[in-house]
């Protein structure tokens, strides 16, 4: 079996970069890109000048508007930004047809085998970032490993502009510095209790065995850092075409126990999922709800559908039941997840839903998906869905 090498690619501050690589007077000031100034929303993005003034993704625009009132505010040009995307993943497709998009801006790409073709590793990670320098203006870090842990780790490691090989017989002694607070799903409460019995670095994690962190951590979650710690993840690029699942998940900050505040988070998230289903033109039939308990413990629950569906309201209304049924109405919520799956075979058939209601939803939702990628996302919400006060989103990884 030939070695696998696994590409991890990130856009650098993808869409203040697009930003200040269309309008020149924007170069070397901090633009912050999300909410309107003096609204209830978020940063989405920002230059890496904003970044000086302690701004980052996802913190409220008030507070980034206190700390740089000087800064250059603008609402997101999702079409544009879009557009950009096509180009970044179009470029990666030339590089090897195993490309998995994980966001707007990151995509993972199997480059195994291509050594004959294209050259090693860390070549194929250079000539495509030069391939974005010239083609599109813009930067990316890339990291490549052995697996998609690695690869991701290591697109972090230095950025912006940043290129990381880590082979295989290396990829021990590299992570073995790291913070845990790098690894995967390693929040500020993981790590304040990983830090109270003396782990702040993978080698130290290293040295627990799997049965002492699971007394810890509860079996799932610290399987899930027993692996992290010795560099094992999957290596299973998933092409759009044969993408298994679509999910999204959101880590609160503090654990939410209101029920109510609980749904609102579900419904932003089916809003989500059902989005990228109909970008994919996937409908699906199993709708999955993941939640994470305190001390780590990871539940899923599941149902089947009686027909595919692809509408924000029929996922939402799955994961409601699924969420009412399972019991944790009222326990402490650290993590809560939504996932489609088990894709109707017949695909690309996107109106005939076989429900008169259903069909009358899509109609809805593709008006509201059109508006929301002309003005930003979410500017159009069906419901009182609302931007969970999460710290930490994931799409399906
Ligand atoms: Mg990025």
């Amino acid at each position: 079996v030939a070695q696998k090498w696994i590409m991890h690619l990130d856009m650098d501050a993808f869409f203040a970069a697009i930003e200040q690589r269309d309008d020149p007077s924007l170069r070397g000031k901090p633009v912050i890109i999300g909410a309107k100034p003096g609204g209830r929303g978020v940063v989405s993005t920002c230059s890496y000048e904003a970044r000086k003034f302690g701004i980052h993704s996802a913190q409220p625009i008030s507070q980034a508007y206190r700390r740089c009132p000087q800064g250059v505010f603008l609402r997101p040009s999702m079409e544009k930004y879009v557009a950009v995307s096509r180009q970044v993943m179009a470029v990666l497709e030339e590089v090897s047809p195993l490309v998995e998009p994980i966001s707007i801006d990151e995509a993972f790409v199997d480059i195994t085998g291509l050594d004959r073709l294209r050259g090693t590793p860390r070549q194929i990670g250079g000539f495509t970032k030069q391939r974005i320098v010239d083609e599109l203006g813009l930067t990316a870090s890339v990291g490549i490993g052995p697996n998609r842990l690695v690869a991701k780790l290591g697109s972090e490691y230095e950025k912006p502009d940043g290129l990381t090989v880590v082979p295989p017989e290396e990829v021990l002694d590299w992570l073995a510095p790291m913070s845990v607070a790098r690894l995967r799903g390693v929040g500020p409460q993981a790590q304040k209790k990983l830090a109270r019995i003396g782990i702040k670095t993978v080698a130290q994690l290293r040295a627990w065995r799997r049965e002492d962190l699971a007394r810890n951590f509860g079996a799932g979650y610290s399987d899930h850092l027993y692996d992290q710690s010795r560099g094992i993840g999957g290596d299973t690029i998933n092409t759009a075409w044969e993408r298994k699942s679509i999910s999204k998940e959101v880590t609160f900050g503090e654990d939410v126990t209101d029920p109510e505040e609980l749904l609102d988070t579900l419904l932003y998230l089916a809003q989500e999922v059902g989005r990228i289903c109909r970008c994919e033109t996937l409908q699906g039939t199993v709708v999955t709800l993941k939640i994470r308990l305190e001390k780590f413990e990871t539940h899923t629950r599941q149902t089947k559908l009686d027909h595919a569906t692809c509408s924000d309201r029929s996922i939402y209304r799955a994961a409601r039941e699924l969420f009412q049924a399972s019991g944790f109405a009222g326990r402490a919520v650290r993590l809560i997840g939504l996932g489609v799956s088990d894709w109707e075979s017949d695909r690309g058939r996107q109106l005939d839903l076989g429900f008169v209601s259903e069909q009358s939803d899509q109609k809805l939702f593709e008006a509201v998906d059109a508006l929301n990628a002309k003005f930003g996302r979410q500017t159009v919400r069906l419901g009182p869905g609302r931007k969970p006060r999460g710290k930490g989103e994931r799409g399906s990884e």
